[in-house]
Protein backbone atom coordinates (compact mmCIF):
# COMPACT_ATOMS: atom_id res chain seq x y z
CA UNK A 1 0.00 0.00 0.00
CA UNK A 2 1.29 3.29 -0.67
CA UNK A 3 1.71 6.56 1.50
CA UNK A 4 -0.10 8.68 -0.71
CA UNK A 5 -3.37 5.96 -0.04
CA UNK A 6 -2.74 5.70 3.47
CA UNK A 7 -2.86 9.33 3.71
CA UNK A 8 -5.97 9.94 1.28
CA UNK A 9 -7.68 7.41 4.21
CA UNK A 10 -6.48 8.84 7.09
CA UNK A 11 -6.28 12.45 6.46
CA UNK A 12 -3.19 14.94 6.07
CA UNK A 13 -3.46 17.34 8.59
CA UNK A 14 0.06 17.04 10.82
CA UNK A 15 0.54 19.05 14.35
CA UNK A 16 3.29 21.40 13.85
CA UNK A 17 4.86 24.02 15.55
CA UNK A 18 7.16 26.48 14.88
CA UNK A 19 11.08 26.27 16.14
CA UNK A 20 10.75 29.36 18.26
CA UNK A 21 7.83 27.42 20.45
CA UNK A 22 9.07 26.81 23.71
CA UNK A 23 9.28 23.46 25.46
CA UNK A 24 6.33 24.11 27.29
CA UNK A 25 4.33 25.07 24.01
CA UNK A 26 5.43 21.77 22.65
CA UNK A 27 4.38 19.34 25.44
CA UNK A 28 0.87 21.51 25.93
CA UNK A 29 0.61 20.34 21.80
CA UNK A 30 1.47 16.36 22.46
CA UNK A 31 -0.90 16.53 25.65
CA UNK A 32 -3.79 18.27 23.94
CA UNK A 33 -3.56 16.77 20.83
CA UNK A 34 -3.52 13.08 21.99
CA UNK A 35 -0.21 12.40 19.95
CA UNK A 36 3.25 11.04 20.76
CA UNK A 37 4.86 13.36 18.42
CA UNK A 38 5.49 17.07 17.08
CA UNK A 39 7.13 18.24 13.72
CA UNK A 40 8.75 21.21 14.16
CA UNK A 41 9.02 23.58 11.04
CA UNK A 42 10.83 26.69 10.42
CA UNK A 43 9.84 30.08 9.25
CA UNK A 44 9.07 28.90 5.69
CA UNK A 45 7.33 25.79 6.94
CA UNK A 46 10.48 23.58 6.12
CA UNK A 47 10.37 20.25 8.46
CA UNK A 48 13.75 21.03 10.69
CA UNK A 49 12.77 18.97 13.77
CA UNK A 50 10.51 16.32 15.66
CA UNK A 51 10.56 16.28 19.25
CA UNK A 52 8.62 13.26 20.70
CA UNK A 53 7.56 12.32 24.37
CA UNK A 54 10.38 9.73 24.56
CA UNK A 55 12.69 13.32 23.87
CA UNK A 56 10.42 15.26 26.79
CA UNK A 57 10.60 12.00 29.38
CA UNK A 58 14.57 11.81 28.36
CA UNK A 59 15.50 15.21 28.75
CA UNK A 60 12.91 15.84 31.89
CA UNK A 61 14.45 13.16 33.52
CA UNK A 62 17.90 14.67 33.11
CA UNK A 63 17.54 17.99 33.72
CA UNK A 64 13.96 18.83 35.41
CA UNK A 65 11.28 20.57 34.91
CA UNK A 66 13.32 24.08 33.95
CA UNK A 67 13.66 23.07 30.50
CA UNK A 68 10.13 23.52 29.77
CA UNK A 69 10.97 27.26 29.34
CA UNK A 70 13.23 26.59 26.57
CA UNK A 71 13.58 26.76 23.08
CA UNK A 72 12.14 23.49 21.34
CA UNK A 73 15.19 23.66 19.02
CA UNK A 74 17.05 22.84 22.16
CA UNK A 75 15.79 19.03 22.74
CA UNK A 76 14.34 18.18 19.28
CA UNK A 77 15.94 15.87 17.11
CA UNK A 78 17.36 18.08 14.08
CA UNK A 79 18.04 14.75 12.03
CA UNK A 80 14.41 14.20 10.49
CA UNK A 81 13.82 11.11 8.86
CA UNK A 82 11.19 11.51 5.96
CA UNK A 83 9.44 9.69 3.78
CA UNK A 84 7.81 10.83 0.83
CA UNK A 85 4.39 9.91 -0.70
CA UNK A 86 5.54 7.07 -3.27
CA UNK A 87 6.81 5.43 -0.43
CA UNK A 88 5.04 2.14 0.39
CA UNK A 89 4.09 0.43 3.85
CA UNK A 90 6.74 -2.45 3.57
CA UNK A 91 9.89 0.57 3.31
CA UNK A 92 7.92 2.52 6.14
CA UNK A 93 7.93 -0.63 8.64
CA UNK A 94 11.76 -0.85 7.31
CA UNK A 95 12.84 2.32 8.27
CA UNK A 96 10.31 2.71 11.74
CA UNK A 97 11.95 -0.62 12.42
CA UNK A 98 15.93 -0.07 12.05
CA UNK A 99 15.93 3.24 12.96
CA UNK A 100 13.66 2.70 15.72
CA UNK A 101 11.52 5.56 15.20
CA UNK A 102 7.52 5.30 15.48
CA UNK A 103 6.85 8.60 13.44
CA UNK A 104 7.78 9.75 9.88
CA UNK A 105 6.73 13.17 8.32
CA UNK A 106 5.88 12.82 4.64
CA UNK A 107 7.45 15.59 2.75
CA UNK A 108 6.72 15.94 -0.75
CA UNK A 109 8.53 18.73 -2.77
CA UNK A 110 10.12 20.24 0.36
CA UNK A 111 6.72 20.25 2.20
CA UNK A 112 5.05 18.58 5.18
CA UNK A 113 2.32 17.06 3.55
CA UNK A 114 1.10 14.47 6.59
CA UNK A 115 2.62 11.84 9.31
CA UNK A 116 2.63 8.28 9.50
CA UNK A 117 2.82 7.07 12.95
CA UNK A 118 3.66 3.19 13.89
CA UNK A 119 -0.44 2.98 15.23
CA UNK A 120 -1.54 4.11 11.53
CA UNK A 121 1.27 1.32 10.08
CA UNK A 122 -0.16 -1.65 12.69
CA UNK A 123 -3.72 -0.47 11.80
CA UNK A 124 -3.31 -0.88 8.06
CA UNK A 125 -1.55 -4.27 8.44
CA UNK A 126 -3.87 -5.14 10.32
CA UNK A 127 -6.79 -4.83 7.47
CA UNK A 128 -4.59 -6.13 4.89
CA UNK A 129 -4.93 -9.27 6.89
CA UNK A 130 -8.23 -9.67 7.45
CA UNK A 131 -8.55 -8.80 3.89
CA UNK A 132 -6.35 -11.59 3.12
CA UNK A 133 -7.96 -13.91 5.31
CA UNK A 134 -11.33 -13.11 3.61
CA UNK A 135 -10.28 -13.52 0.23
CA UNK A 136 -8.70 -17.39 1.00
CA UNK A 137 -12.02 -18.07 3.16
CA UNK A 138 -13.91 -17.39 0.00
CA UNK A 139 -11.33 -18.85 -2.86
CA UNK A 140 -11.25 -22.33 -0.23
CA UNK A 141 -15.12 -22.20 -0.16
CA UNK A 142 -15.76 -21.70 -4.18
CA UNK A 143 -13.88 -25.17 -4.30
P1 LIG B 1 9.52 8.06 18.80
O1 LIG B 1 9.74 6.62 18.54
O2 LIG B 1 8.78 8.75 17.71
O3 LIG B 1 8.93 8.34 20.15
O4 LIG B 1 10.95 8.76 18.79
C1 LIG B 1 12.09 8.18 19.41
C2 LIG B 1 13.28 9.10 19.16
O5 LIG B 1 13.48 9.24 17.75
C3 LIG B 1 13.13 10.53 19.68
O6 LIG B 1 14.40 11.01 20.04
C4 LIG B 1 12.60 11.31 18.48
O7 LIG B 1 12.94 12.68 18.50
C5 LIG B 1 13.28 10.60 17.36
N1 LIG B 1 12.43 10.55 16.17
C6 LIG B 1 11.11 10.27 16.07
N2 LIG B 1 10.69 10.33 14.82
C7 LIG B 1 11.77 10.66 14.07
C8 LIG B 1 12.00 10.90 12.69
N3 LIG B 1 11.05 10.76 11.78
N4 LIG B 1 13.25 11.27 12.30
C9 LIG B 1 14.25 11.38 13.20
N5 LIG B 1 14.11 11.18 14.50
C10 LIG B 1 12.89 10.82 14.94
Amino acid sequence: MKIQHMLDQKGHDVHAISRRSTMEQAVGVLGEKNIGAVVVTDDDGAVCGILSERDVVRHMSRSGAGILSSSVDEYMTKNVVTCGLDGDLQDIMQIMSTRRIRHLPVVEDGKLTGIVSIGDVVKRKIELAEKEAESLKQYIAAG
